[in-house]
């Protein structure tokens, strides 16, 4: 269990002030310029020892996307992009950062921005969050006003801006470079990669999107050092982690706890339990609405981290777990979540934009029944040919409920389609 004593967010509830004073009471901009002073390449190092993986979902280490930058500012200024687009159903840890702790991420984006050299952040804020953009601005008003961003940021003798840009909430500006192409005040498309942002990213320039908790941990690890965040979690998986916890709990909650923290330990320890008990618990989507749905025989023991949802055929992605008791329709709950794909696939690839509406046709078909066995192994096959099929992500993450759906639940979609055909026999 995570101890008072390394936890990063320690107003994540908002139950303090989330303005300067409130945040430099709790540490945060304390020898801010000192960080800096640790020069480009040791804050660099600094992130890469501590292990620090993204926490947008992919995982990809956050010292290691820094050091693709250029080491060189050439005519083409560098760019850090925040991506605050936070999409994922089920996932609302990067909202409570914004809301209650927007000092860590402004104070993060200074040293982040400072380690790639880029003198300016962009923060791309989902469209639906009006009133954390707002407490995001206010943040960023009193930082400059303080002196601590602006022409000489810390009177560290660097000149560093931040700006906030709103979405209008589509699903797939979430993905890196169509919120930079959104950015740009075009459509949001993703891009074909490469080229990769680290080489022409927003403006044709040399980019580094991260997402909000990644940015807002790494002063804490620059003033703790890497020993420090390496020493929590588990190796290739370390430091702490904010997890959402929703669905059929006691008390849904977000809370900031050590990676690798068991399942059953995250849900009976924070959120009160699964409602009914943990014998009532059916499955849980361990990493938002993308990743593979787990019954209980495998949540009784897995463990909440990168490598080991991995392991049993899932994902950590954001990290925000959805709890289903055994008083819901498994196969419906996955069939909306494929309505949503659908309905937010951009439309470029076909994979995509054929196959999310045929998958959930299909799906709306097994919710009732209506099929052959061989329509499953059908769907199943589908899935395959839309993951890794496509420009962006959103193919996988349409694809992956199913796959789990089929992989652990199988019999109760044959149950459905035998009788409906046994209800159809004794009505002819
Ligand atoms: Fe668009 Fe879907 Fe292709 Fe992504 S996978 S680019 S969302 S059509």
């Amino acid at each position: 269990m995570l101890s008072d004593a390394d936890r990063i967010f320690t107003n994540i509830y908002g139950l303090d002030d989330p303005g300067l004073a409130g945040a430099r009471a709790r540490g945060d901009w304390d020898g801010t310029k000192a960080l800096l002073a640790m020069g480009r390449e040791k804050i660099v190092q600094t992130i890469k020892d501590s292990g620090l993986r993204g926490r947008g979902g992919a995982g990809f280490g956050t010292g290691m996307k820094w050091s693709f930058m250029p080491k060189e500012v050439g005519p083409r200024p560098h760019y850090l992009v925040i991506n605050a687009d936070e999409g994922e159903p089920g996932t609302c840890k990067d909202r409570e950062i914004l809301r209650s702790e927007p000092h860590k991420l402004i104070e993060g984006a200074l040293v982040a921005s400072f380690a790639i050299g880029a003198n300016a952040a962009y923060c791309y804020v989902r469209g639906e969050f009006y009133r954390e953009t707002e407490a995001l601005q206010r943040a960023a008003d009193e930082a400059y006003a303080a002196g601590l961003i602006g022409k000489d940021a810390c009177k560290a003798g660097f000149p560093f801006d931040f700006y906030i840009h709103r979405g209008a909430g589509a699903y797939i500006c979430g993905e890196e470079s169509a919120l930079i192409e959104s950015l740009e005040g075009k459509k949001g498309q993703p891009r074909l990669k490469p080229p990769f942002p680290a080489a022409v990213g927003v403006f044709g320039c040399p980019t580094t999107v991260n997402n909000v908790e990644s940015i807002a941990v790494a002063p804490a690890i620059l003033r703790r050092g890497a020993a420090w965040f390496a020493k929590l979690g588990k190796p290739n998986n370390t430091g702490t982690k904010l997890f959402n916890i929703s669905g059929h709990v006691n008390q849904p909650c977000t809370v900031e706890e050590e990676m690798g923290v068991p399942l059953k330990e995250l849900i009976e320890r924070h959120a009160g339990g699964v409602r009914g008990g943990w014998n009532n618990l059916l499955a849980i989507i361990p990493g938002g609405a993308s990743v593979p749905i787990l019954p209980k025989s495998i949540c009784d023991t897995v463990h909440m981290d990168f490598d080991s949802l991995q392991k049993v055929k899932s994902g950590l992605g954001t990290a925000a777990v959805m709890v289903m008791d055994k008083s819901t329709d498994v196969v419906r709950a996955i069939a909306r979540l494929s309505r949503f794909y659908k309905h937010e696939s951009c439309g470029q690839c076909t994979p995509c934009r054929e196959g999310t509406g045929w998958m959930w046709r299909m799906m709306e078909r097994l919710v009732h029944g209506e099929a052959t066995i061989e329509e499953i192994d059908l769907l199943q096959e589908v899935t395959k040919q839309v993951e890794g099929h496509t420009i962006c992500a959103l193919g996988d993450a349409a694809a992956w409920p199913i796959q789990g759906l089929i992989r652990h639940f199988r019999p109760e979609i044959e149950r459905r389609i035998a009788d409906r055909a046994a209800a159809e026999t004794e009505a002819a």
